[in-house]
Parts: C-alpha cells; sequence; structure tokens
C-alpha cells in the first residue's frame, strides 16, 4: 500500500471567533485571512529578494547546512538551518508559526528557481552552433548535464530566453539570478509549515470539516491580544472520500472568498515495475491526441486484440489554437496602448479615453487566459480519465506512454492535435499517473524514437513504413496512414505506433527504471518485437451449440409460404410513359448499390469497413472512431473510441454482450 496525494479546494463562508462565539460575516473574515495572507507574503518577498544571489543559491543547492549536516526536506526547517532568519515587518507581531509559514513558501520557490538555474546552466554549457537546430551530438551533451525528465517544451523555451539575454547583452547570463527577476510571491499561507500554535484540522463529517486558525484583529497586529482563534467550517467535494487523511491546507483569497487548498492523502494499491501480462500502450498522436492499443503478453510474444483506442480532440485543440491567436492579439493592443498612455501626461484630454480602453483590454486578455487555462484542464483531465479508463477496462496493468523527452517534434505541424504543446501533454501524462496510481495501475514511459517510422507487424523494428494519405492513395507521400510494402500492413499511423509503444513496453518491461525521489518510471532501452493482430477466441453462442447438438442448421432458410404455387408469377403491368420528360426512365428497379465503378487500388490498402464518404482534403479516413460520441469525454466534440469491457463468454452467460462502463 502506497498513498496518493491530490488537492481539494474548499470555500470558507463565515466564521465564529472561538473565545467569545461571535459570528465573522464573509466580508469581514476575508479582510482578516487577506491580512494575514499580506504578512506571509511581505516576509517571503523580503528574503526571496535577499537571497537572490548565485553564492546563496548555491548554499541551498548544497544541500548541506552551517552545522555541515545535510538539509532537512521541510523548506522552512531547511532556511533555518542555513541561517537565513527573518523578522516581521517592524512594530508587528507575529507569531513564530507564521514567519515559519513565509519561509517555506519562500523555500519552495527557491527550490524550483534552483531546478530552473540546472536547466539555464546545462543549456549555456552546451551552446549549440545553431540555437535553433542542434545536431545529434549536442543533443547528447546536453541531456547528459540535464536531470530527468526535462521536456522538449522545457529546453526550447529556456534556450529562447538565454538567446533573448544573448542578443541584448552580447554575452551569456552568468546566472539565473542575471536571467530572471525574483520570483513573484503570491498572497496565501502554506499552513504545512505551521503546528497546532497555528491552526488544527478536523473532519466533522462525511462532507465537512473544520479549520481553526488563529487570524489577525487588525491589519498590523501589534501584541498577542490583536489574535484570535477563529474556526471556519468549509463543506468537501466529493471528490474526497470518508478514508482521505487531510493535512493542512494553504489559505489565500480568491475573489472575495476564503479559498481553503485542502491536500488529502489516499491509500492505494502498489504498482509494480514488472510482471506485466496486460498493458495498453498510449501515442501522441497526429490523427488523434492519443492514440492506443491493448496489448497481451504471450510467450514472448505481443498479441493485440485489433482495436484502436482514439481519442480524438482536433475541435478542441482547434479551439485552443483559436484563443490562444486571440489572447496574442489582445496582449499587443494592450502593450502599445500602454506606450501610448507613456507618452502624454493625464492633462492630455485624449488620457481618459485611452486609459479606459487600457483598462477594459486588460480585463479582457485576463478573462481570456482563464479560458484558455480552463479549457486546457478539462481537456487534459477528460483526455486522461479516458485513457485510464480503457486500460482499466482491457484489465491492463501497466499504461506505457512515449517519454516527452524523447519526443521530436514530427508530422505536419498543422495538425490540430499536433499544435498542442509540450505542456499539455506533460499535464496529461501526469493526471494520468495520478487516476491510474487509484487503479494500481503502473505508469512507464517508454522511448519515442523511431515509433512511427517502422512497422509493428514485420521485420522486428528493421522494415520502414511508408506513409501515405489514405489506403487508397499509397503512390502518394503523405503522413495520415501507414503502409508496409514488406508485409502489406496497411492502417492508421497512430494505431500502428502505439502498437510499437505496447511491444516495447512489454518486452523491455525487465528494464524499468524507477526514479529515486519521484517515482517516476522510464523504460530507456528499446526492445524491438512484432505484435500480431488477433482477437480473443470466443466459445460459441447457445444457438451455435443447440445446431451442433441437433444437427440442425445453425441459419436455417425460412419455410416457403406457399406450397400451392403451381403458376409462374405473372408480370407486374409496366407503368407508361407519363410525360415525354418521363421517358428516360425505362424502369422502376431499384439501381446497383454501386453507381459509380470503385476506385482501382493501386496496392495493398483497403477501405476501412463501413460507408465512409470518398475522402477529400478534409474528410479523412478514420478506423475506429464512434461518430458524434459524448462518452465520458465531457466534450461535444471530442470523439472517442467508447470504454467497452468484454465478459468472457460462458462465464456469466447474464451478461454475454458487451457492457457499457459508467
Ligand atoms: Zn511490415
Amino acid at each position: 500500500m502506497s498513498r496518493l496525494t491530490a488537492t481539494a479546494s474548499c470555500t470558507a463562508y463565515a466564521a465564529v471567533v472561538e473565545a467569545s462565539g461571535e459570528v465573522v460575516a464573509q466580508a469581514l473574515v476575508v479582510r482578516r485571512v487577506a491580512w494575514l495572507t499580506a504578512l506571509a507574503r511581505e516576509v517571503t518577498a523580503r528574503l526571496v529578494v535577499a537571497r537572490w544571489n548565485a553564492a546563496d543559491l548555491d548554499a541551498l543547492g548544497s544541500g548541506v547546512g552551517l552545522d555541515g549536516r545535510v538539509l532537512p526536506s521541510k523548506g522552512w526547517m531547511a532556511l533555518r538551518r542555513l541561517g537565513w532568519v527573518v523578522s516581521p515587518p517592524s512594530g508587528v507581531r507575529v507569531c513564530d508559526r507564521v514567519l515559519r509559514c513565509a519561509q517555506e513558501q519562500a523555500a519552495r520557490l527557491l527550490r524550483l528557481a534552483l531546478h530552473r538555474r540546472r536547466l539555464v546552466a546545462a543549456i549555456v554549457a552546451t551552446w549549440p552552433h545553431d540555437p535553433g537546430a542542434h545536431t545529434g551530438a549536442e543533443w547528447e551533451a546536453l541531456r547528459a548535464l540535464l536531470p530527468d525528465g526535462v521536456s522538449a517544451a522545457d529546453i526550447r523555451n529556456r534556450t529562447r530566453q538565454v538567446r533573448a539575454y544573448l542578443d541584448e547583452h552580447g554575452a551569456f547570463p552568468a546566472d539565473l539570478t542575471e536571467l530572471e527577476e525574483p520570483p513573484n510571491v503570491a498572497a496565501q499561507v502554506v499552513l504545512a509549515a505551521a503546528d497546532r500554535q497555528l491552526l488544527t484540522l478536523e473532519r466533522t463529517g462525511p462532507r465537512s470539516a473544520r479549520l481553526r486558525v488563529r487570524l489577525p484583529l487588525v491589519e498590523f497586529p501589534a501584541s498577542s491580544r490583536d489574535w484570535a482563534w477563529h474556526v471556519l467550517p468549509f463543506a468537501l467535494p466529493p471528490t474526497v472520500p470518508a478514508e482521505a487523511a487531510l493535512c493542512a491546507p494553504t489559505v489565500r483569497v480568491v475573489k472575495g472568498r476564503v479559498r481553503v487548498d485542502l491536500p488529502f492523502q489516499i491509500p492505494v494499491g502498489f504498482a509494480p515495475a514488472t510482471g506485466h501480462r496486460v498493458g495498453c500502450g498510449f501515442d501522441w498522436g497526429l490523427n488523434g491526441l492519443l492514440t492506443g492499443v491493448a496489448g497481451r503478453l504471450a510467450d514472448g510474444r505481443v498479441i493485440s486484440d485489433g482495436r484502436p483506442l482514439i481519442y480524438d480532440a482536433s475541435g478542441v485543440s482547434a479551439k485552443l489554437h483559436r484563443l490562444r491567436g486571440e489572447r496574442e492579439h489582445l496582449a499587443a493592443k494592450h502593450r502599445h496602448l500602454e506606450k501610448l498612455l507613456a507618452a502624454i501626461t493625464p492633462a492630455d484630454p485624449r488620457y481618459l479615453a485611452l486609459s479606459t480602453a487600457w483598462q477594459r483590454i486588460g480585463v479582457e486578455h485576463e478573462r481570456l487566459c482563464a479560458r484558455i487555462r480552463n479549457l486546457n484542464k478539462a481537456l487534459t483531465w477528460s483526455a486522461a480519465r479516458w485513457a485510464v479508463d480503457q486500460a482499466a477496462a482491457a484489465g491492463a496493468t501497466v499504461i506505457y506512454v512515449e517519454d516527452l523527452a524523447t519526443l521530436e517534434a514530427r508530422g505536419r505541424r498543422g495538425s490540430a492535435n499536433a499544435r498542442l504543446s509540450g505542456q499539455v501533454r506533460g499535464r496529461i501524462i501526469e493526471a494520468i499517473r495520478h487516476l491510474a496510481a487509484k487503479h494500481a495501475i503502473a505508469v512507464v514511459t517508454v522511448a519515442a524514437r523511431g515509433t512511427s517510422r517502422y512497422c509493428p507487424r514485420c521485420g522486428e523494428g528493421t522494415s520502414v513504413l511508408k506513409h501515405c494519405p489514405a489506403p487508397d492513395r499509397l503512390a502518394e507521400r503523405g503522413w495520415r496512414w501507414a503502409y508496409c510494402p514488406a508485409c502489406g500492413l496497411s492502417c492508421d499511423r497512430d494505431w500502428a505506433a502505439a502498437e510499437r509503444i505496447v511491444s516495447r513496453g512489454l518486452l523491455g518491461q525487465h528494464t524499468t527504471r524507477t526514479h529515486r525521489s519521484t517515482g517516476v518510471r522510464t523504460i530507456h532501452a528499446i526492445v524491438e518485437g512484432n505484435v500480431a493482430r488477433a482477437r480473443p477466441t470466443r466459445k460459441p453462442t447457445r444457438a451455435a451449440r443447440r445446431a451442433r447438438r441437433t444437427r440442425t442448421d445453425l441459419h436455417p432458410r425460412p419455410a416457403a409460404r406457399d406450397r400451392a404455387k403451381r403458376r409462374p408469377t405473372p408480370k407486374r403491368p409496366t407503368r407508361a410513359p407519363a410525360s415525354p420528360r418521363n421517358n428516360s426512365m425505362t424502369s422502376s428497379r431499384v439501381p446497383d448499390r454501386r453507381t459509380v465503378p470503385a476506385p482501382p487500388l493501386t496496392g495493398g490498402g483497403q477501405r476501412p469497413a463501413g460507408h465512409a464518404p470518398k475522402p477529400g482534403r478534409h474528410q479523412p479516413y478514420r478506423t475506429g472512431h464512434v461518430r458524434n460520441s459524448h462518452h465520458r469525454t465531457g466534450f461535444h466534440h471530442a470523439k472517442a473510441t467508447p470504454v467497452l469491457t468484454f465478459i468472457e463468454h460462458g462465464n456469466s452467460p447474464g451478461q454475454a454482450t458487451p457492457i457499457r462502463v459508467t
């Protein structure tokens, strides 16, 4: 058993002063919490600015305190061990626990900066000949210096930042502190660093909890009489199960409400790194956001059930792309107005109109940013939920996804799914890890190199796939469809890639490595093997068994209705042409199904089942899709393979048909 930590957002609407029993209305509680967060923020900001230099970051990064002992993992204790004392603003009396909370927040910000610093140092040390395009050797050198799990998007963004500095100053930044200003400090109190002298937390029911915290009664408390214990009852969202252990929250003021960010821990089963028989592999696709396949390991071979699992978010990512464009547009407008405002004085007659427009656009920009954030978040959790549901329904004990660190930009840039940023993908992996942990399903990243280049069916990873626009245009160059000239495999390119991922994972699982501190599992070694597609054998149905037992036909022809038929069926009267215009209609026979000849096959391609219209430029072939499926995606415009679980035939006769997991 291990523990999984999640955070629930709760809101406290009112409070009671413990000593007097006085009920404090929302507006006043918000003010008192705001005073506390402002105090903590001021102390944190002073500390961060004072330590924003190379020597102090070195000291924190060395991990050894003044006394020569290793620094503790708790941030506030580490800072105290380094001798970085803080004091409250002059004339203000705060208890030591408030200072602890401020130090904890400062330590978290500085430790995050240490990570960015390592990134920047590695990028500067291995600065490429052409910053736009690293060569293979340059990537190798950079990767050797970087910590594990840094995505390509992170590297690109930091490289751009260093390049901008280089263009401006003509030299590399000596340290992160030259490249960046000290980080902004949020107005919040990290109560995780406090103890019973500042807060207590207890659960009062299945859906409620009570936070007891000391709040200042005035903006600048001068003595301990200006502090009082407040009891803040709040409701727990249904995502917090009854067995969850609640942890000390972080408190802040959001939109006139007291927001309690409450971490909680739930026990989850242990997911081993090896010994998996059934797994799901997911590919970051071009045709769909995620394309997966379930694979089974049998006698050292990987067998898939031949059912592609596709989550297509083209509609959502197109919308995100449009919103991002609008955001850039508004930001440019905002900057322009700012420049205009800076050039005139408030006495100028144009000042009022300009400043009003500037404020309005600022608000619009903020709302648009929030919209993008919310949509990204919704997409992330929807895709992750779908992927984990598919794995659970397939009986998989492991999910293999492509390692974002080795994922290269590929395919057509215009594809809506390819446009989704690496950041969103990183969040989806995080969400998959979180949700999979609840089902005790392991999540392992595998190397992405060459997953869509080689055939999953033949050659053990040597026969190169051809990519073409559609199955009936195999001679043309494209990117949507994969075709293997060696074995004739013809399928969606993402499906082929997903099969290679699940095979790399299942065959290479003995080389899985678990990161010591983060617990992230990775397979670096590439073990190639072919994937066979086979439906699991099914027991004969009851009708088939009866037909065999009674030696009758399983599909008997209906008995002839009229056995007394003696004469041939008379001809129907031919309809006379009603008008000369109708002359051409000589027969009322239903025309043949196919009125035009089928397109000639130019190779081994085969149309997917169903009667899909002939694909045009904007209407490509899709396989495995259920159109208009809103099944568990939460989006009207996301198309995803529904989650079905197949009950073994014979074991439970009452449920012999596929059921939908809800
Ligand atoms: Zn092949």
